[in-house]
């Protein structure tokens, strides 16, 4: 059967900044669709560690051996992100059932709020269950190894933040 029509997700998230566990669902993402968008949220009322641009810069850098990943910074509604993009799918990871309310909350509002958005879940990898870039900006702040939590691009630029 001749395939028509690209198929795309956006795959949005605070990234601040990205770690193993949100590479690794990137990775394998790449190889269900066409294309992967990774969006950076810029959001004003979360106090971030990177800038926007430093966190999508980072993700450039530990995704340019996948030719189908692309990076841009969003700010405002996902699904109107979606509808600019063209796109109609979602990804998001899901570590753990604390993770699952919260998600299917989302993703039931945005397809409430567009129906032509659908989010698409994969679970994690298991090595990164417990990883998130909160626990990353965590163990950084005192001083403790980073090295198994983050691509190795991001390593000095997580320490350069918290050189006093
Ligand atoms: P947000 O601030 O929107 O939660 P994050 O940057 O923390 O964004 O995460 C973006 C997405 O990646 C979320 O769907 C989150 O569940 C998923 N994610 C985060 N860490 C991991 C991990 N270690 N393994 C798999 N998915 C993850």
């Amino acid at each position: 059967m001749k395939k028509n029509k690209e198929h795309a997700a956006l795959y949005p998230g605070s990234f601040d900044p990205i770690t193993l566990g949100h590479l690794d669902i990137i990775r394998r993402a790449a190889k269900m669709f066409d294309r992967i968008i990774v969006g950076v949220l810029i959001n004003q009322e979360k106090k971030a560690l990177f800038s926007p641009e430093e966190r999508a810069t980072m993700i450039r850098e530990a995704t340019q051996d996948i030719p189908n990943v692309e990076v841009i910074t969003f700010s405002g509604l996902t699904v109107d992100c979606c509808k600019e993009l063209g796109v109609g799918t979602m990804l998001r990871g899901l570590r753990a059932v604390t993770d699952f309310e919260y998600e299917l909350q989302i993703a039931q509002t945005n397809h409430a709020m567009d129906p032509d958005v659908d989010t698409v879940f994969l679970t994690t990898d298991l090595r990164y269950a417990y990883l998130s870039s909160s626990v990353v900006r965590e163990v950084a702040t005192y001083g403790g190894p980073i090295e198994q939590f983050v691509p190795e691009n991001v390593i000095p630029r997580v320490r350069e933040k918290y050189r006093r």
